[in-house]
């Protein structure tokens, strides 16, 4: 038997509207509750049923809905029937593009949150980020093992957000031995790429930037490329392809760039053309103005500067100042692409921020192309939070 939240009168709205959260803020009363993670019925304070959630009570998320169905039992079988949902879903970008890594699930965004299931060839990575999903970690396995007989298993928790769930940080096998590190992929049709799944960022890779990353390919033709944050050079990968002139990749990351380097190599690309600096990018940027050197071409993809609401104002300094100096740096007709990966940066917010950073640069600048995440990441319509990655598109006069 399950326990019962109980919401304070008015707080079911958003349930009805199907978004899958619930803030301590809204539970009345909890009834008999199970430990960690377990699942609990959520009821409305006239003791309707609203919801079956996974109970989180570290947490200001209370509880992460599960199912709005009360019929539905939450076990291998449903997590079955979720991941075969998100795979099917997924059928068509696969057999279009011919892309052999692709996030399998994508946590509330995929009806299952806290669980990011990613997977490179036949390797599944799950990283667990909820205590609902860590209490079902075995069902989630038993149903992976059902969906992809053949894949083996690795999982990576190691993140910090699980502290909020009251839960450790975690990595290992579930299933199976990992092949050799790196492994290659493949992505729009035929780029290869090393990914280190048990060492590398996020689940090994950012397929997320997938689709962006080919966007930036027809820009690049006889032009000086700086890629920002290249992490394992993806996007100069594509520059080259499309015959820059040189491509620079700065990162702070020594191991990501040892990788950028062989992927140069393992896509015939031309070494010669493309430079590693193991360096800060805010740092590099200052020094090139200095310098006053010119690109042609940047790439600006940097990690998440807001963790948080209250960290927003202090990443929009962030954002502006190297959308700044990335714009002081472009030669007139030049190609900025800037990213901005945080959730709780809205895109409009976003925009105006990289409006005033030209403004200081004393730059004009025109939309081009509106950019964001790649499909295997939805956006489910209850869930808008889901929506993160924002890219635009400039030509810089
Ligand atoms: N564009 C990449 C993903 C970039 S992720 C792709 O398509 O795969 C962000 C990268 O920024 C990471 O590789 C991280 O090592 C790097 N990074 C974070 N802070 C940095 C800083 N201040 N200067 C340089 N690199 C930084």
């Amino acid at each position: 038997m399950s326990g019962i939240m109980i919401l304070h009168p008015g707080r079911e709205k958003s349930l009805l509207r199907k978004h899958p959260w619930i803030f301590s803020k809204g539970v009345s009363e909890v009834r008999d509750p199970p430990e960690n993670g377990g699942d609990i019925t959520v009821r409305d304070s006239s003791g309707n049923y609203l919801a079956t959630a996974a109970y989180s009570p570290n947490s200001q998320i209370r509880g992460r809905v599960w199912s709005f169905d009360p019929a539905e039992k939450i076990d291998a079988a449903f997590f079955e029937k979720r991941i075969r949902q998100a795979w099917e879903n997924r059928q068509d970008l696969i057999s279009r593009t011919a892309v052999s890594a692709v996030r399998v699930i994508d946590a509330e965004s995929d009806f299952l949150p806290g669980l990011i299931i990613d997977r490179y060839n036949q390797v599944l990575v799950v990283k667990v980020l909820s205590a609902g999903a860590e209490y079902h970690l075995r069902d989630i396995t038993a149903a992976l093992e059902k969906v992809f007989p053949e894949d083996v298993i690795y999982e990576r928790s190691d993140e910090a957000v699980r502290k909020k769930e009251g839960l450790a940080e975690r990595k290992g096998m579930l299933k199976g031995e990992l092949p050799k590190m790196p492994l290659a992929i493949s992505e729009n049709a035929g780029m290869k790429i090393l990914t280190d799944l048990e060492n590398g960022h996020k689940t090994g890779f950012y397929l997320d930037q997938r689709d962006n990353r080919a966007a930036l390919e027809k820009y690049c033709r006889g032009k000086d490329v700086l890629n920002c944050f290249s992490y394992t050079g993806g996007f100069s990968l594509y520059a080259l392809r499309g015959r820059a002139k040189s491509v620079i990749n700065v990162d702070v990351s020594g191991p990501a760039l040892d990788i950028a380097r062989e992927n140069v190599v393992i896509n015939h690309l031309d070494p010669g053309r493309c430079r590693f600096v193991k360096a800060d990018v805010f740092e590099y940027l200052r020094k090139a103005r200095d310098e006053k050197k010119k690109f042609d071409v940047i790439v600006l993809d940097p990690p998440k500067f807001a963790e948080s609401q209250s960290q927003l104002q202090k990443a929009c300094r962030g954002y502006k100042d190297i959308n700044m100096l990335a714009a002081s740096l472009l030669n007139p007709g030049g190609i900025l692409m800037t990213f901005s990966c945080s959730g709780h940066m809205t895109p409009d917010l976003f925009q105006k921020v990289v409006a005033d950073a030209l403004l200081d640069a004393g730059r004009e600048g025109q939309i081009i192309e509106y950019l964001t995440q790649a499909g295997d990441h939805p956006v489910a319509l209850p869930f808008p939070e889901g929506l993160y990655l924002k890219g635009l598109v400039i030509k810089v006069n």
